[in-house]
């Protein structure tokens, strides 16, 4: 059987390595130059190491915990997770619901009577996000916090998502435990990844080299037109080739159009699936313990990042001696927030708000900066979602095209589950 994989990402190395243990030795292509999709990690002349996004291992698949361990030879980091939010000048421990402590009073007081309503009012319909955030935490948290939150993550409004995606990313407290929150500064752990792990060198790529080191991979092929009936694949560079099975973690809306013969209508729904798009800004900081939190939230819409972290606590190895490093996150998407501002204005608007926060001083000596721009992002899980994907996956499941990964399953997947998707795919290309 001849094999094509499409994309050297956790997706295309879990497929890999499942065919080769069932004696197929894939070949598989990449329009990147590097490999590795998102779990690239990217050294910088400075010496900085910053991965595409912030990326570490919280994984609870002991398989893969284990494989991943032994990627790197047991040389990671195990860290306990310290997540903030900041919220118009305010400081607070994540997630917000159980820590109110030190907002003004009024609206705490405001926010604490209406998670106590909700005990004795009837639980409604929950149509949407929004439905379920007012049914969760009541109207003033939902429209202060999480909406605000969503509109700059997700690019849209909670009343056009649906709430497929929660699982446990958003945590339901009791009324004891915001009772709690708001009158005390230390409250325990709740946030859904408690501990993580991150390789010691080379940042996160560090976990999926080896796989790569073993894959017969073309970097810089740019997959641009499949026949399905002719089991045929065309390249940017023009060359062609003929596959048995084929299993592809290329995003849905950039497939569909390449392949002949697809029906307006599966065109016409792969156009509806809407992905957000990230900016990211690299920051070198000649001053060490810029923060203590791995990441930070930030609610406030004027301020133009979603979320910081900071490498250098992920590993003191991703910075030179006695510095740090921020990556701040900026988020776009085509169908809700076009991307409207040049990398350099990126950088720009970053630091000054990083400046206005307080994270950077007046006199801070900047090393190195750098935005990049990571085209596909996280899915958005709005209200088209649904009908169009069961329209797209129906039809590349009739011409035999095996999808994985994150945005060939269009989901919210990590890494771990990007990986898993991979092999779910080579399995049944294998007969499983
Ligand atoms: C900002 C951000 C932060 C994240 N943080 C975490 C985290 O902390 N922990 C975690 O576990 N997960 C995290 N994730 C999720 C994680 O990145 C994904 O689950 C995973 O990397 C997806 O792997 P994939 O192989 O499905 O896709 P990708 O990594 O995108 O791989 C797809 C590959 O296909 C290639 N390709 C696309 N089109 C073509 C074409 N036409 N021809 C040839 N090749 C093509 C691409 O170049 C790419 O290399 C994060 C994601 C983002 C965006």
């Amino acid at each position: 059987m001849k094999a094509v994989i499409i994309g050297s990402g956790m997706a295309g190395l879990g497929a890999a390595q499942r065919l080769r243990e069932g004696g197929v030795e894939p070949v598989l292509y990449d329009k990147n130059t590097f490999p590795g999709g998102h779990t690239a990690s990217f050294r910088h002349a400075s010496g900085f190491v910053f991965d595409d996004g912030p990326h570490v291992s919280f994984t609870k698949n002991r398989r893969l915990q284990d494989l991943l361990a032994d990627n790197v030879g047991g040389a990671f980091e195990t860290l306990q997770c310290r997540v903030n939010n900041y919220w118009r000048g305010h400081w607070i421990k994540h997630p917000a619901q159980c820590n109110l402590y030190g907002l003004p009073a009024e609206l705490v007081d405001t926010i604490v009577a209406e998670f106590a309503a909700l005990a004795e009012a009837p639980s409604g319909e929950i149509a949407n996000y929004a439905d379920w955030l007012r049914a969760s935490y009541g109207e003033t948290f939902s429209r202060t916090f999480p909406m605000e939150y969503g509109r700059k993550y997700h690019t849209c409004g909670a009343e056009e998502m649906t709430t497929e995606w929660l699982g446990p990313r958003l945590y339901r407290p009791d009324l004891e435990e915001v009772r709690y929150g708001a009158t005390h500064d230390a409250t325990p752990d709740v946030h859904y990844v408690t501990h993580f792990r991150y390789p010691t060198e080379d940042g996160f790529y560090a976990y999926p080299r080896p796989w790569v080191e073993k894959a017969d991979l073309h970097l810089g092929w740019e997959l641009t037109e499949v026949e399905p009936k002719a089991r045929r694949l065309r390249f940017a560079n023009g060359v062609e080739t003929g596959y048995d099975a084929l299993i592809s973690s290329v995003p849905l809306p950039a497939l569909i159009p390449m392949i002949a013969g697809v029906p307006d209508e599966v065109k016409a729904a792969a156009e509806l699936l809407a992905c957000t798009r990230c900016v990211t800004v690299n920051v070198g900081i000649d001053r060490e313990g810029v923060s203590e939190h791995h990441w930070t939230y930030f609610y406030d819409d004027d301020y133009f990042f979603t979320r910081l972290s900071f490498p250098h606590l992920f590993s003191p190895r991703n910075v030179p001696a006695g510095t740090s490093a921020i990556q701040a996150e900026c988020y776009y998407s085509d169908k809700y927030r076009p991307l409207d501002v040049t990398p350099d204005e990126c950088i720009d608007r970053v630091l000054a708000d990083l400046r206005r926060c307080g994270l950077l001083r007046e006199d801070d000596r900047i090393l190195m900066t750098e935005a990049r721009p990571i085209r596909w992002a996280n899915i958005i899980f709005d209200l088209d979602r649904a009908a169009a994907l069961a329209t797209v996956h129906g039809f590349l499941d009739e011409i035999g095209i095996r999808y994985a990964g994150r945005y060939g399953e269009w989901g919210y997947l990590w890494t771990d589950q990007s990986f898993a998707s991979g092999e779910r795919a080579a399995e049944r290309a294998l007969g499983g």
